[in-house]
């Protein structure tokens, strides 16, 4: 049952319809789509109900256990609530072909957003923030099994960020909100709703828009959204938004048949966008775009040095990827990390300004004459050259994400890359008698 006083607070909102609208929180049906990694496969659950806004999204007949999936762990999809995928529709309609850009995602545990950005963007920038330091381990896992090497990720105030000053090309705010659109997924998020963290939760909005504004260029996008129906959290932020910026709200078309509700916004009439789960296949959303149409200042950005590895450090590598000139190597912490050659700049200068969980894709380390590869090689799109391989089925492979021991008929002894279904799960050894599990510890599976 939804509470009384939350229907009560929404009644006039854009779009509702009362009675549909409880009806479907009152059924116990479920959605469960998935948005596959395009850089990973193309193939998954292509014969699946397509989500229409999202090239690549996927509705699930069923719920399946994803964590007794390999695939799930090897990033070769992301289990994504389907009004969510529209960002991809919003990043076709602003950039088209022109993906070299830098996008910060502001608020981006762990990960949806991120990773949709990622491969929409795949050879541009996206830097993955988020405030709060467990969330933004997580949403560096989530960012290394994606495996596409275009995003750092930090750790950051969003008030860090106006150090950046005209540096994006978008802001992707997807700010933490008081959660009604997720009430038929998350019976909490009715407990814990009340009108005064509406209240709290758009003041809270409008101070991450105000902070992070000044890192946005002249004629860049902020991209606003929320999982509210409220007012508050929405259309009045978009209010707010052309009250203390220059700004131009921007229309995105849609089409009809996608139920989607254009709203707009009661001073300034904003476009904003609302899904219903009574109207469409996924649950509660809303979403915005604004243009910048402030002057950039001229600003001259400082940046700190990175390491670079040695000659023979680099030659030791390049036995194990295919030659490509686009990637800059460099070293942190002893480990050889590397990042498209047109965006190393903003490594160094990210670096100088904001606390760095990763960037890029981590190859490994130097242990005396050998090169030790690191995980995220194992699950990165990289193109790999002269690695053993060795296909797992199904059982090996979640024992191999288990931690766990299992046993393999292979002729070649030394390190090899295990792979399922084509894609790579990590690192093993294979020695006389027993294969030593390189899986990282604090990512393997508990379930039996
Ligand atoms: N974009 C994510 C995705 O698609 O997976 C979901 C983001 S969630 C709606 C909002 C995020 O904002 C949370 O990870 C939360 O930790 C973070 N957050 C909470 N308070 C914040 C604040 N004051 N400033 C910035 N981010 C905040």
């Amino acid at each position: 049952m939804l509470p009384e006083n939350f229907l009560q607070s929404i009644e006039h909102v854009q779009g509702l319809n009362k009675k549909s609208f409880e009806a479907v929180h009152n059924s116990d049906e479920q959605i469960t789509s998935v948005r596959i990694n395009p850089a990973k496969s193309i193939q998954l659950f292509s014969s699946n109900e397509q989500v229409t806004w999202c090239k690549y999204g996927y509705y699930l007949q069923e719920r399946p256990s994803f964590t007794l999936d390999p695939l799930f762990h090897a990033g070769a999809y992301y289990v994504q609530e389907a009004s969510s995928m529209f960002l991809w529709h919003i990043a076709h309609q602003l950039f088209g072909i022109n993906t070299q850009k830098k996008i910060l995602d502001t608020c981006a545990a762990p990960g949806g957003k991120s990773t949709l950005l990622a491969s929409y963007f795949f050879d541009g920038l996206v830097v993955s923030n988020e405030v709060i330091n467990s969330r933004a381990t997580i949403l560096s896992e989530n960012i290394a099994k994606w495996g596409t090497g275009n995003c750092i990720v930090t750790n950051n105030h969003p008030k860090s960020f106006s150090l950046l000053k005209n540096y994006f090309d978008a802001l992707v705010i997807d700010a933490p909100c008081s959660g009604s659109g997720m009430f038929r997924k998350d019976i909490t998020a009715v407990e814990e709703w009340s009108l005064d963290n509406v209240v709290f939760c758009s003041q809270r909005q409008q101070k991450i828009i105000a902070d992070v504004w000044q890192s946005l260029k002249e004629n860049g996008y902020l991209i606003y959204s929320t999982c509210s129906y409220s007012e508050e959290e929405n259309e009045q932020i978009l209010d707010w938004i052309v009250d203390n910026f220059k700004v131009e709200s921007i229309s995105i078309p849609v089409e009809e048949s996608w139920n989607i509700i254009t709203t707009q916004s009661n001073k300034h009439k904003a476009f904003g966008y609302r899904f219903y789960p009574d109207k469409i296949k996924g649950e509660g959303f809303f979403i915005a775009v604004f243009q910048k149409k402030e002057k950039d200042i001229f600003v001259k950005y400082k940046h700190s040095s990175l390491q670079q590895p040695t000659k023979q450090e680099v030659d030791l590598i390049n036995n194990f990827l295919i030659q490509n000139h686009e990637l800059k190597f460099f070293k942190h912490n002893n480990e050889i990390k590397v990042f498209n050659t047109q965006f190393y700049n903003d490594v160094l200068v990210l670096a100088q300004q904001l606390h760095i969980k990763n960037a890029g894709t981590t190859l490994g380390e130097i242990k005396g004459k050998d090169f030790v590869p690191n995980h995220e090689l194992a699950v990165s799109t990289l193109r790999l050259s002269n690695i053993a391989t060795l296909e797992l089925d199904k059982e090996n492979a979640l024992q191999y994400l288990r931690k766990k021991e299992f046993s393999v008929t292979s002729q070649s002894r030394g390190l090899a890359l295990v792979i399922y279904n084509g894609i790579g799960l990590g690192w093993i050894k294979v020695l006389q008698n027993r294969i030593n599990n390189y899986y990282p510890s604090e990512w393997r599976i508990f379930n039996k």
